[in-house]
């Protein structure tokens, strides 16, 4: 086993990955290196707070293996360190007989990856459930809940610490090079040197820019940005939604729809809409990064994208624009919703990686070369499956 391991991002994989090593390599100094001022400020803390399991993922695949698992570790995380969370239960609902074709592939799928208690509901068990919901079918998925996933990176870096290990803030890794003995030096933006024998590389929204950085290859894949819009129930509206309430996805996106989340700290959000963002790290709609739009409009799979999902992208950027749109994704659930009932949320911005050929890349993707790790993929449910995805990389990528 090596025993200087550098980690790039203290996000909630680059966490769970630093606290997973320590328990395998008790005697392995861990270090993680945070550009910004604190844990999660990007994709990990800004996200809708759901614990999803496997319901909507290629049976086979890493991500439904890794969700199923996932999920179970982080619920039993969160009750061994009393973070607050909530296994509530989500219904997903079908809004015709096309989307009821859809539910019971859904359905099919989460039976297949190994999820337990799905089960129709009629309509008046919906009705107890969820009163204001109309729905041509609708499937309660009893496993998943709601979660605090700050407390988790909180409970992680305190955790890191308490082992030995360090978490580096303001500690932008700005290149790596190599010793002739192979070991690798990382260099922060003020000119720091760290000398390591394995580096991890789980940067989210750069996570390509820090592949080419680092081992100076192209990588397989672009990352695009989309930006997730929220929008937050009034008070006095609240009581409308008691639990999680999904639409039936489209099956060619890896984005769940526009869906109510009750949150574990209170509150109802409703959201995200997935507009394609032009700043990777950017959560207004004024947001703009000239090298960051620059890096997608010159990149092959984006036009192909964008030339083969018209239609989806012209929703989405409606959505974010009238909120009669956003309204109207949001009402095929709950018809008697009003736009005075409706107040603007926060955003978070999805890094989804993208082929050349235009397509989504769906599942994690991760790639070893020489003495590095690189995360390159790691969508939702990244945060559920994240101590899952930890293990996994300490299982198959190093010894
Ligand atoms: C809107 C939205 C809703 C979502 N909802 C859910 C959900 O409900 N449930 C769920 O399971 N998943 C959800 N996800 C997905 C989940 O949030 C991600 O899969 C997960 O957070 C990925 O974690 P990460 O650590 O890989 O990335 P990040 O949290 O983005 O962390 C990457 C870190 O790397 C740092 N970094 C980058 N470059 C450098 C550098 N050069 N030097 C130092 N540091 C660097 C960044 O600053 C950042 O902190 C959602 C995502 C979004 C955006």
């Amino acid at each position: 086993m090596k025993h200087r391991i550098g980690i790039v991002g203290a996000g909630i994989l680059g966490l769970a990955l630093a606290w997973r090593l320590q328990e395998r390599f008790p005697e392995a100094v861990v270090t993680v290196f945070e550009k910004e001022k604190g844990p999660g400020q990007h994709q990990s803390g800004n996200n809708s707070g759901v614990l999803h399991c496997g319901l909507y993922y290629q049976p086979g695949s890493l991500k439904a293996r890794l969700a199923v698992e996932g999920i179970r570790s982080m619920i039993a995380f969160c009750r061994q360190h009393d973070i607050p969370h909530e296994v509530c239960g989500k219904v997903v609902v079908a809004s015709d007989d096309r989307e009821r074709g859809f539910l019971e592939d859904l359905a099919g799928r989460g039976a297949a990856n190994g999820l337990q208690g799905l089960t129709y509901l009629d309509s008046s068990a919906l009705r107890r459930r969820e009163p204001h919901v109309r729905a041509a079918a609708a499937l309660l998925v009893p496993e998943e809940g709601i979660v605090d996933y700050r407390a988790v990176m909180e409970t992680l870096v305190s955790l890191i610490r308490n082992r030995g290990g360090e978490v580096l803030y303001n500690s932008r890794v700005a290149g790596v090079s190599s010793t002739k003995s192979g070991e690798t030096v990382l260099r922060t933006g003020s000119g720091k040197e760290f000398t390591l024998d394995l580096l991890v590389c789980c940067a989210g929204l750069q996570s390509d820019r820090l592949y080419r950085q680092c081992t100076g290859l192209k990588p397989p894949l672009k990352i695009i940005p989309f930006r997730g819009e929220y929008r937050m129930l009034r008070p006095e509206a609240e009581a409308m939604v008691n639990h999680l309430v999904y639409p039936v996805p489209d099956p060619l996106y890896p984005f769940l729809g526009v869906h109510f989340t009750r949150l574990v700290h209170g509150g109802r959000e409703i959201g995200p809409n997935a507009v394609l963002a032009l700043k990777r790290e950017g959560y207004t709609k004024s947001s703009f990064s000239l090298p960051d739009t620059i890096d997608s409009l010159t990149y092959t799979g984006f036009r192909r994208f964008i030339s083969k999902n018209l239609r989806f992208t012209a929703a989405e950027v409606a959505s974010s624009l009238s909120g009669k749109a956003f309204l109207g994704k949001a009402r095929k659930m709950i018809p008697e919703l009003t736009l005075d009932q409706l107040v603007p949320g926060t955003a978070g911005v999805r890094a989804q990686a993208l082929a050349t050929d235009g397509t989504l890349v769906m599942d994690f993707r991760i790639l070893r070369h020489d003495r590095q790790i690189h995360v390159l993929n790691a969508p939702s449910p990244g945060a559920t499956a994240s101590l899952a995805i930890a293990s996994h990389i300490v299982d198959e990528y190093i010894n």
